[in-house]
């Protein structure tokens, strides 16, 4: 039988508790699919901090490092907001972690189900019948990392400098991720960039087309990122994937989590550069954070990071039916009425972290 090795970092606040839900789906998936998960747990964020002296241990990063894939919770909390900023759980942790495992892919899917169109702020005659668009973001290059960087002065007057910069590989590797997403998917590419204005544009636009060849299946077309901001929200389910590069898709893929409505649905992806036999290493987590003001009292919605389990299983690990098996009981639950707090409304049933995490298990 097919065994994968997995790193399960719960984190702080409700991590723990929708982690507990995200593992219980796991386990129905591993017996119903025939493939088995050894899942290691490792401390991570604030609970590293108190208990190990840092929020990002050697032992979690050598955990991880043997794993085929990261199962992420949240970190951070009031209780470690008045470290040094770079001692803080996010940043000790997550950055660290994203550079150590050289994770250049972001994907994001905002993902509105038919029936939670109210929750979005867009007008529903927009969004009826739900969407699903899947945001690939470059992560690791582009202005948030291009050298030089830094202020100094000019006659006088303070002048900062940030330096928009991409290599052509950098460029073909997000592609290649962004169209095999499609292929997974409908198969539609849209990609954005500012081609008008940027030379940074002009080398994204080529070599997309120029990866596009390998994939005559996928239907590319190209937005400039000004329009593009516009067209998401007017006409989200006219998307499927969405590729862009890092300043871009770090704003792009924020407002479709708003548009989409729910923070507590949003998974994410972020994958790296080692290839795995059925995949790329990945860190899966939800897109929200630690929910203090929440967190303990059972009523966190688990789905995130059921998800996010769902995306390594097709990301990571390739089990693609199994994978599809679990946004589908996800869906299931929500066509059947069950809603956590965050995500109810008048006419349907309230359920806390565990009652909703059976029901999902239950559906798959
Ligand atoms: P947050 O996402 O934790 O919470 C924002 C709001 O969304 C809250 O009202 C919360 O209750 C709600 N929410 C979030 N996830 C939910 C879920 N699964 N079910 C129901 N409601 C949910 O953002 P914040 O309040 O800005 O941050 C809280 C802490 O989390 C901070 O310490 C922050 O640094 C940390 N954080 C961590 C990550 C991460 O680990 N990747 C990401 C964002 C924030």
């Amino acid at each position: 039988m097919k065994t994968f090795k997995i790193a399960v970092l719960p984190g702080d606040g409700i991590g723990p508790e929708v982690m507990a839900e995200a593992r219980r789906v796991l386990a129905v998936a591993e017996k119903k699919f025939g493939f088995q998960l050894a899942l290691t747990e490792a401390r991570v964020g604030g609970i590293a901090i108190d208990v190990d002296g840092k929020a990002l241990p050697e032992e979690t990063v050598r955990i991880c490092g043997e794993s085929d894939a990261i199962l992420f919770g949240s970190v951070g909390g009031p209780k470690w907001e008045s470290l040094p900023p770079n001692e803080q759980p996010e940043r000790a942790a997550l950055l660290p972690l994203r550079k150590h495992f050289a994770l250049f892919a972001n994907l994001r899917p905002a993902v509105c189900f038919p029936k939670l169109t109210h929750a979005s702020p867009v007008k529903e005659s927009l969004i009826e019948g739900g969407f699903d668009v899947l945001c690939v973001r470059e992560l690791t290059g582009g202005l948030y990392f291009g050298q030089p960087k830094g202020r100094h002065e000019e006659n006088g007057e303070p002048v900062a400098v940030d330096t928009m910069i991409y290599k052509k590989s950098e460029i073909e590797r997000i592609a290649h991720v962004a169209f095999k997403a499609a292929q997974g998917r409908k198969k539609k590419l849209t990609s954005i960039d500012k081609a008008n204005v940027l030379e940074n544009g002009v080398l994204w636009r080529a070599t997309v087309n120029e990866i596009a060849k390998q994939y005559p299946d996928v239907t590319l077309n190209h937005l400039y990122v000004d329009n593009a901001a516009m067209q998401l929200v007017k006409n989200p389910r006219g998307f499927d994937v969405v590729l862009a590069e890092n300043l871009f898709g770090d704003i792009l893929s924020d407002e479709m989590a708003m548009v989409a409505g729910s923070l507590g649905m949003l998974p994410s992806a972020s994958l790296g550069l080692k290839e795995t036999p059925t995949g790329r290493f990945g860190l899966f987590e939800p897109s929200g954070g630690t929910a203090p003001d929440i967190a303990g009292k059972g009523i966190a919605n688990p789905i995130a990071q059921i998800l996010s389990a769902a995306m390594m299983l097709r990301y990571s690990l390739s089990e693609h039916v199994a994978a599809d098996a679990i946004d589908a009981a996800v869906r299931r639950v929500i066509d059947d009425g069950l809603r956590t707090g965050d995500i109810w409304s008048e006419g349907t049933r309230r359920v806390g972290t565990t009652e909703m995490g059976e029901a999902i298990a239950a559906a798959l």
